[in-house]
């Protein structure tokens, strides 16, 4: 069997979604389970909407969202009737908080998950009408748990793939499930965090062995860089997992960080593919290694802090660091790369929240300074381990174009090489990489 994942914008208009279930009905004898977004923009519009009803006003963003999904539903020729159920209660709950004035976390999630229980429900009935066999069922009543952090909820891993096994052994026709939403033991709804779908994918990949997991986009697959960024970016036939996943932690949203874990544990093929060109290959991510060539892509991350930590008594004073991140960790801030010299640390994080306590806090025993709009830039590729001169290409690179870098780190594994530079730098390092390494 195969996984395949649409996102937002391969459902977002009625031809998109049609296109999508021509695609699942041309691999039906490789018995796909489906996992769908919802409609491209809905998530934003849902949050909108519950933040609008604690100030009383839940009519108009309702009204919304309502006209999209029902001017959707008209267009494919589906009854009216198809979400009624789920506007109704969306209704319900926008009101609901409207009259006591609190959205707590696990209302949000509960808000934010009609997005897809509503394009499951289309991509089905779709489906249907084209002559497939298919129903659509919501993850977590297939057995999709997750524990109680609201927005960004942890995957119980072992039990789903148990649940998921048994719900759906012998099951006939195409099944359409949600991605991005699960429950927790209550039986509360959960979100995993935002563009999570790909992660839900991977996780039903896993659980079910599929021999390949599908991630259809509206881009060819991934790509030296973000191609509405960099018009010359070309696309990569294949990867490797680490690469993969480097990429997706350092920013490029053509994959979900998390998506890659559940696939590499099982050792199972993510291929990225395009809605619009249904018969190319797209990119394949694999075990690996994938040395050619050498470097893969240019990812970058915004909204980054550089946090400078100086002590004069750094290098005698045993267990420094460990007071450093322990303040850290107990602020919940997640440090991205860092840097040390004798007498101070560098680190970034992109979690704002949180920062600025640790930040107090760490001031009390060290001397502490904090930049904003600050980037990370990041060359990946597994071909440039053991090799010489990347570092200078890089650096050779991005000083001929005038930037300043701040802060330099590689991984251990060598597979990328990251540094820092000023928001507003973004472009000219980008492009300037891309063409030293890619035109
Ligand atoms: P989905 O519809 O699944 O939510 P996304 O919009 O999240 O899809 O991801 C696709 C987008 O990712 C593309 O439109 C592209 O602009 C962006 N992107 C960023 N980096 C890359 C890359 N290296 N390769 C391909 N696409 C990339
Ligand atoms: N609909 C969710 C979001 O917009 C999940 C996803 O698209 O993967 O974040
Ligand atoms: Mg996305």
């Amino acid at each position: 069997m195969i996984v395949m994942k649409f996102g937002g914008t391969s459902v977002g208009t009625p031809a998109r979604i049609r296109n999508c279930a021509e695609i699942v009905l041309e691999r039906a004898d490789q018995k796909p389970l489906v996992v769908v977004s919802a409609l491209s923009g809905i998530t934003d519009e849902l949050i909108g909407a519950a933040k609008n009803a604690l100030t009383g006003e839940v009519e108009s963003p309702f009204r919304a969202v309502r006209v999209r999904h029902l001017e959707m539903l008209e267009e494919l020729g589906l009854p009216m009737t198809l979400v009624s159920g789920e506007l109704v209660r969306l209704h319900e709950l926008l009101s609901g908080i409207s009259l006591v004035k609190e959205l707590t976390p696990r209302t949000l999630d509960f808000v934010m998950s009609f997005g897809e229980q509503m394009s499951a429900k289309i991509m089905a009935a779709v489906l249907r009408k084209m002559g497939g066999q298919a129903e659509a069922v919501a993850s977590y009543d297939l057995g999709f748990r997750t524990d109680s952090d609201f927005g960004k909820a942890r995957v119980l891993k072992n039990e789903t793939y148990e649940a998921l096994q048994k719900s759906l052994a012998g099951r006939q026709g195409v099944v359409v499930t949600t991605g991005f939403i699960g429950k927790n033991h209550k039986g509360e709804i959960t979100t995993i965090g935002r563009s999570g779908s790909d992660y839900t994918a991977a996780i039903f990949g896993a659980a079910l062995g599929a021999e390949e997991i599908q991630i259809w986009k509206d881009v060819d697959g991934v790509m030296t860089a973000d191609p509405s960024f960099i018009p010359q970016a070309r696309l990569l036939d294949r990867m490797s997992f680490a690469e993969a996943g480097e990429l997706a932690y350092y920013g490029a949203e053509v994959l979900h960080p998390a998506t890659i874990a559940p696939a590499v544990e099982r050792d199972i093929p993510v291929r990225v593919l395009n809605t619009t060109k249904k018969t190319a290959p797209g990119t394949v991510i694999v075990k690996g290694p994938c040395l050619e060539p050498p470097v893969k892509s240019v990812v970058y991350k915004e909204g980054i802090h550089l946090i400078d930590v100086f002590t004069p008594r750094m290098l005698s004073e045993h267990g420094f660091m460990a007071r450093v991140f322990n303040v850290l960790e107990k602020h919940r801030v997640v440090v991205d790369m860092i840097a040390t010299s004798e007498v101070s640390l560098s680190m970034t994080s992109d979690s704002a929240s949180g920062l600025e306590a640790a930040v107090d806090e760490i001031s009390e025993f060290a001397e502490v300074e904090v930049r904003a709009k600050m980037a990370i830039i990041c060359l990946v590729g597994e071909g440039m381990r053991g090799q010489k001169g990347f570092a200078a290409r890089v650096f050779g690179a991005v000083s001929d174009a005038g930037v300043n870098v701040r802060m330099i780190s590689q991984g251990a594994r060598e597979i990328n090489i990251a540094f820092v530079v000023e928001e507003g730098d973004i472009p000219t390092a980008v492009r300037a990489l891309h063409k030293a390494f890619f035109e």
